[in-house]
Order: structure tokens, then C-alpha cells, then sequence
């Protein structure tokens, strides 16, 4: 079966389904949307292991695009946790009636553009094609599963799970022996869940983690109204911040202040908890000097909370800047350290060299588990848009065009890819900001930029080579200002992924900053681009 259309979003979570709406709603387009699941939700579909919960506070982790959906939804908790949020965007998806225009359960096989017709054909693993004008990619940042290949898995005889791909119907732990293989967000997420109910819990560390605790609570009536009260000013400020959060980033540097009064200032952070933490100073994540001070703040609480003196070391021997990785927040994760039925394995001296029938085994000892939890990431950006094997003008494939690390225009557009928009792209600021915010900002461009071709009559948009090449430059000179690339095993940097290339893959100078050069772009009628 082939469908014609004018546009394809792909993937329905935060960002496809915002692009959908857009595109069928303020341009009038025929536009549908193809997503691999079986509802929306995008990430949060996917992501239901014990302990999901989104890590930006809850009240600016929506669309603020309508101050009607603002004004109706009522987040429950500081942090919104994984069931709430797929409540929210069912909810979001039956009032703006979206669901209609989404064929769910369809995965994209390949996309391949036909110069002749200046059209995307997309083929599905049921068979279908779709024949579209404009393609939008909505398939998110961290959303294909990186599961180590262990020698061995296959032969495993208890049951295994990856956290991105969580059983629906949930994992039973009672009275099971767990291991889990990772200490990153999620990880550091699942583990004082797991442990609270598994017999035992024992916790494979490669690389120690800073976390900073969350300190979730239930939100009151009096601040839920003043979420709705100020739904306008709480988006103003997510448009100010360099991160797209609620909150600002301090003026004062930790260099300069004395260390009494910073180590106030950490303690203070500490308590209110979140990611807020790191805004306590600016100079964190430019100044190494900086930097130690909250490195070893952190370092200092993981050895004061955790009793087994062993452990304590293991946890708190961090080889990275604070916040040189995407920073963790807990509830409990230290603490679980200190329960009985909870160990912790150093795999970075002793790596896992294989899965056998019972366990993991590691280069000195065999740990018998029922169930092994993949806390292990994401072939982060570039993964989920290689995995549609998108090829563009003259049979050229965008893995070979990507090589050597990912090679674009704004985060938006490659070269060769006429028509494509790349929504939270690799070289834009997305992970390194609030997901919604970041989504919003794209969407509303790329909409923009499409409306803008129908009322001047043009058919194709593509970047131009030489707006790649300075746009690489940019991005790979804003990230080496900052102290991001010295966590040089961080997916930021595709190092997770044996043989992925080792570049810095998001924007980091910041939501304003990259706003203010995509409208200037837009107001220069698409400078950098090849409009046809
Ligand atoms: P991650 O940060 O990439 O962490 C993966 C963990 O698995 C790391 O500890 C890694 O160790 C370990 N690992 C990978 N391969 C391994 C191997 N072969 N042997 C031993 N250990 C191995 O992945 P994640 O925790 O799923 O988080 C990914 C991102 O998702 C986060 O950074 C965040 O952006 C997002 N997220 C957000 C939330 C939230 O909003 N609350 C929650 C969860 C995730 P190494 O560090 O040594 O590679």
C-alpha cells in the first residue's frame, strides 16, 4: 500500500506529535505519523523500568505551546514520574485529536529519496510505503537500546531486560537474585527500586557516578495554582535559560567565593535538590578549579552516607568533571548501598567477559543471578536516525555521510538530504537541555520554514555544504570551551559504543544562544541554505 502525502512525521513522542499538530493544524497540511509503539509517548513508552522518572521539574516539562493545555493538565509531583507523563500525553493527544493521524505499531525500515520527484519514499516492516514532500524525524535522542555484546547472553537461563525496553505488563523481583550492569541515570534510578523488592540486588559498576538527590515530593494545592497562574511568565523563563529549566544559573563564580560561605552554598543545593545543583556557580562546568569544589562536595556525601568503607570508595571514585556527564539525580541510590541484600562489583578493574548459564562472569568471579537488568544506554542521537537507513540525493546514505561522527546544519538539515528535518538532532542543543523546550523551539522552526516555502512556492530546502562545515566547526569549538568533553567515556561522545566515532555530538552554547542564531538564519531568508 502507498500513501501519498504532503508531509511524514516520524516517531510520536514530545516532539512528533507537537510537528504532527503543527504541520496538520496551523499549516494544513496532509500530514501523518508513523510510530513504532503502540501509543504515544516516545521515550516514556519505552522507558518503564522501576524508578522512571523525569529528572526536569514537572511544572516545565510540558508544551507551552497552548496556554489551554497549560491552564487543564495538573502535575501531581516535583518530578513527574513515567506513568504520569503517559497520562499527560494521552491527554495532550485526545484534546489536540492526534491520535487519529498516527498509524502506530509501524516501524520505518528505510527512507530513500527520489530526485526525480523530488519526493521521500519510506518504507515499514509491514510492507507499506509512504510518499511524502517534507520528512520529519521525531524518533528522539536516547531511543535505541545499547545492550553489550557479552559473549554468552544467548545461553542465560533467567530472564533479561534492557530498561528502554521495559515489559508492559512490569518485572516481578520478589525473591530473585538481580544483577544490574550500569550506574547511569537510569541505573542510579532503578537500583533503590529493585533492591526494595528483589532478594538481592548486586550493582555492576564500570564508572563511578556523581548524584545529587532529587528530593521528589507531592506538590501542593497552593503551587499548583501558581503554576497556573503563571504558565506565561514559568515559559518566559525556560526561554531565558541557557538549559531551558525553570531556574537560572547563578552569577557568581566558585573561584571566587571563599570556601566556607561555597560550601553553603553546596550544602543549600544539596537539600533543594535536582539539577539546580549545578547551577550554583557559572563557572562550573568552564573551570576545572571551579569544578573540584562541587566534585568533591559530592565525592565527600557519597562517603559520609554510605557506611561499608569499601563501598564508599568504589562509589565515589569518579574519574570525570561533575557534570561533564549527563548529572544523575536519586531518590535513595547511596542509601541503598547500605542495605543487606545490596553489593556493589567494580567491572572496571575486573571487566564482565561473559554471561554464562547462571550469572555474570567477571575476570575473577561468577555472580549467580535470576534476572540481569541492562542499565546500559543508548546508542545515543546518531543511533535512532542510522537505524531508518535514510538515503538521500545520488544513492547516498546518511551512514556514510556520517562516518566519522554526524555532520549537519543547525541540527536540522544535512547536506544531500533535501526535505529532511532532523527534530533534536545531533549538533543542536537537545540532551543538554529541558527535552521540551529544545522540542518546542525546533518544531516551531521547522514549521516556520515549511510554511514559508508553500507561500513563496518552493519545493526543496537543503543545506548548503559549507553551512555543515562551519556549523561542525561551531559545535565541536563551543563543546571544547566547556569541561564536556574531558568525560571521555560519555555518550555525549558516542564512547559507550564500541567503534561509534568519538565526536561531541550536542550543541552546547546553550538554548538562547542557538534560538537566537536559528531565528537570525529564518530572518535572512534561510541563510546557509539552498531553497529551490
Ligand atoms: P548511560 O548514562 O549511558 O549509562 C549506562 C551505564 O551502563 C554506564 O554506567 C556504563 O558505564 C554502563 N555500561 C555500558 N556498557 C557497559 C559494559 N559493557 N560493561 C559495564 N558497564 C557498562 O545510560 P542511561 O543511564 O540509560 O542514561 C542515558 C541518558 O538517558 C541519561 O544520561 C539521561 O540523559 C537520560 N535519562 C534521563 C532520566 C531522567 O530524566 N530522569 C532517567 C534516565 C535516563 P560507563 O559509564 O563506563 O560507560
Amino acid at each position: 500500500m502507498t500513501t501519498e502525502l504532503d508531509a511524514l512525521v516520524i516517531g510520536a513522542g514530545f516532539a512528533g506529535m507537537y510537528q504532527l499538530y503543527s504541520l496538520r493544524d496551523r499549516l494544513g497540511l496532509n500530514v501523518k505519523a508513523v510510530e513504532a509503539g503502540a501509543g504515544v509517548g516516545g521515550t516514556w513508552y519505552w522507558n518503564r523500568y522501576p524508578g522512571a522518572r523525569c529528572d526536569s521539574e514537572s511544572h516545565v516539562y510540558w508544551y507551552t505551546f497552548s496556554e489551554e493545555l497549560m491552564k487543564e493538565w495538573e502535575w501531581s509531583e516535583r518530578y513527574p514520574g513515567q506513568a504520569e507523563i503517559m497520562r499527560y500525553l494521552n491527554f495532550a493527544a485526545d484534546k489536540l485529536d492526534l491520535k487519529k493521524d498516527i498509524q502506530f505499531n509501524t516501524r520505518v525500515t528505510s527512507a530513500r529519496y527520489d530526485e526525480a520527484s523530488k519526493r521521500w519514499h519510506v518504507s515499514t516492516e509491514g510492507g507499506e510505503t509512504f510518499v511524502a514532500k517534507f520528512l520529519v524525524t521525531a524518533v528522539g535522542c536516547l531511543s535505541t537500546a545499547n545492550v553489550p555484546k557479552f559473549p554468552g547472553l544467548e545461553s542465560f537461563k533467567g530472564d533479561w531486560y534492557h530498561t528502554g525496553q521495559w515489559p508492559h505488563e512490569g518485572v516481578d523481583f520478589t525473591g530473585k537474585r538481580v544483577g544490574m550492569i550500569g550506574t547511569g541515570s537510569t541505573g542510579i534510578q532503578a537500583a533503590p527500586v529493585i533492591a526494595a523488592q528483589a532478594k538481592h540486588l548486586t550493582v555492576f559498576q564500570r564508572t563511578a557516578n556523581y548524584s545529587v538527590p532529587a528530593r521528589n515530593v507531592p506538590l501542593d494545592p497552593a503551587f499548583k495554582q501558581y503554576v497556573k497562574d503563571h504558565a506565561r511568565e514559568i515559559r518566559a523563563t525556560t526561554h531565558e535559560t541557557l538549559n531551558g529549566m525553570g531556574f537560572k544559573i547563578e552569577d557568581r563564580k566558585a573561584v571566587d567565593t571563599p570556601p566556607e560561605e561555597r560550601e553553603k552554598i553546596y550544602e543549600a543545593a544539596w537539600e533543594r535538590g535536582g539539577l539546580q545543583f549545578r547551577a550554583s556557580f557559572q563557572d562550573m562546568l568552564i573551570s576545572k578549579e571551579a569544578n573540584d569544589t562541587a566534585a568533591d562536595f559530592v565525592k565527600r556525601k557519597i562517603r559520609s552516607i554510605v557506611k561499608d568503607p569499601k563501598t564508599a570508595a568504589l562509589l565515589s571514585d569518579i574519574d570525570h568533571p561533575y557534570a561533564a556527564k549527563r548529572p544523575p539525580i536519586d531518590t535513595d541510590y547511596f542509601e541503598t548501598y547500605n542495605r543487606a541484600n545490596v553489593s556493589l562489583v567494580d567491572v572496571k578493574s575486573k571487566p564482565i567477559q561473559r554471561i554464562s548459564e547462571t550469572g555474570i562472569v567477571t575476570e575473577d568471579a561468577e555472580y549467580s543471578v535470576d534476572i540481569i537488568v541492562f542499565a546500559t544506554g543508548f546508542d545515543a542521537m546518531t543511533g535512532p536516525l542510522q537505524r531508518l537507513n535514510i538515503v538521500g540525493r545520488g544513492g547516498v546514505a546518511l551512514k556514510d555521510v556520517w562516518s566519522e561522527g554526524p555532520r549537519n546544519y543547525l541540527g536540522l538539515q544535512v547536506a544531500g538530504f533535501p526535505n529532511l528535518f532532523t527534530v533534536t538532532g545531533p549538533g543542536s542543543p537537545s540532551v543538554l537541555c529541558n527535552m521540551p523546550v529544545a522540542i518546542e523551539q525546533h518544531v516551531d522552526w521547522i514549521s516556520a520554514c515549511i510554511g514559508h516555502m508553500r507561500t513563496k512556492g518552493l519545493e526543496t530546502i537543503e543545506a548548503r555544504p559549507e553551512s555543515v562545515d562551519k556549523w561542525v566547526a561551531e559545535v565541536n569549538e563551543l563543546a571544547h570551551k566547556t569541561l564536556l568533553p574531558m568525560a571521555t567515556h560519555s555518550w555525549y561522545l558516542g564512547a559507550n559504543i564500541p567503534g561509534k566515532p568519538r565526536v561531541f555530538m550536542p550543541y552546547a552554547g546553550g538554548m538562547v544562544r542557538y534560538r537566537e542564531t536559528c531565528d537570525a538564519v529564518a530572518a535572512k531568508g534561510y541563510e546557509g541554505f539552498a531553497l529551490a
